[in-house]
């Protein structure tokens, strides 16, 4: 009997052991998703790379103050600030936070940026839902949005955050941006539309909204959901696009395409990619088209 007891009692003290060892790491790694801090650079004109090596971040500068767009996991906020400043720039200057959506990577550092910047969160209406809760939504994943009811999906709330109007410019200090609603990857869904002048010469910009399937195409094939992707595909294939960007850097080739510059300084600026764009755009509707079968 007292064998039994010592055995359990050791068994115990090994589970807590492993609890308080394990629980910390753990919540560390979903904090910051597991992204480490990249090097900030200029990609054309006043726009400038300031996320992390995965999930990305960008800063349109300008004397009549700063945008920043999105906001990484709540891990990530300090990498963004610090690339910011290691640009030369200073993060009180970023007068507007902007969001491609709501969902933990993207969204989960905005509130602590703006304690730090002071800045005004501009959110689609039903981004600003989301971020206003958390994380927390009723329609994000369809029948599984109990789900973000959860601790590790959800991130501090934005609370200072105001709604704007779809697909009408927004004149931000000398800054003249378009939200193009475009959701399916998920509710709120915005992709962002500007001009940069880069070398002389003006170009498009978009930094698409994330365009992956969500769970509620890939299990339950939700009508809702096909024909929101099918409004964002017509909305984006309208688009005259040169420098597309996107929510996770491996999709818009942002090491190749850095390093591509660095080393051939005279050659045409490598972020200028109208086929990419357009590769990228075909390949993700078949990946939509696919998970909606
Ligand atoms: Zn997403």
């Amino acid at each position: 009997m007292k064998t039994r007891y010592v055995v359990g009692g050791i068994l115990l003290t090994g589970i807590f052991a492993i609890l308080f060892t394990a629980y910390p790491a753990w919540r560390k790694a979903s904090d910051n998703g597991g992204q480490q801090p990249a090097t900030p650079f200029n990609i054309a004109g006043n726009l400038y790379y300031v996320g992390a090596n995965d999930v990305t971040a960008f800063l349109l500068v300008d004397d009549s103050g700063h945008v920043l767009i999105d906001g990484g996991y709540p891990g990530t906020a300090s990498m963004i600030l610090n690339s910011v400043r290691e640009l030369g720039f200073s993060p009180r200057d970023i007068k507007w936070q902007l969001n491609t959506h709501a969902h933990l990577d993207h969204a989960g550092g905005l509130a602590d940026i703006q304690s730090h910047t002071g800045a005004t969160v501009l959110a689609s209406h039903d981004s600003a839902q989301i971020l206003r809760r958390g994380g927390q939504s009723d329609t994000m994943l369809g029948p599984l949005s109990f789900l973000t009811h959860l601790p590790f999906l959800q991130y501090p709330p934005v609370t200072d955050v105001q709604a704007f109007s779809d697909n009408k410019v927004l004149e931000l200090g000398s800054h003249r941006l378009t939200p193009v609603s475009t959701p399916g990857h998920m509710p709120g869904c915005t992709s962002w539309y500007f001009p940069v002048t880069d070398r002389g010469v003006q170009h498009h910009v978009l930094l698409s909204c994330g365009l992956s399937p969500p769970l509620t195409l890939t299990l339950f094939k939700d009508k809702n959901t096909i024909e929101a992707f099918e409004k964002s595909f017509l909305q984006l294939e309208a688009l005259d696009v040169d420098i597309f960007l996107t929510p996770h850097a491996r999709t818009f080739g942002r090491w190749k395409k850095y390093q591509q510059n660095l080393q051939n300084l005279s050659e045409p600026n490598a972020f200028i990619d109208r086929p990419g764009w357009q590769q990228y755009l075909k390949s993700a509707r078949q990946r939509v088209d696919e998970a909606a079968r």
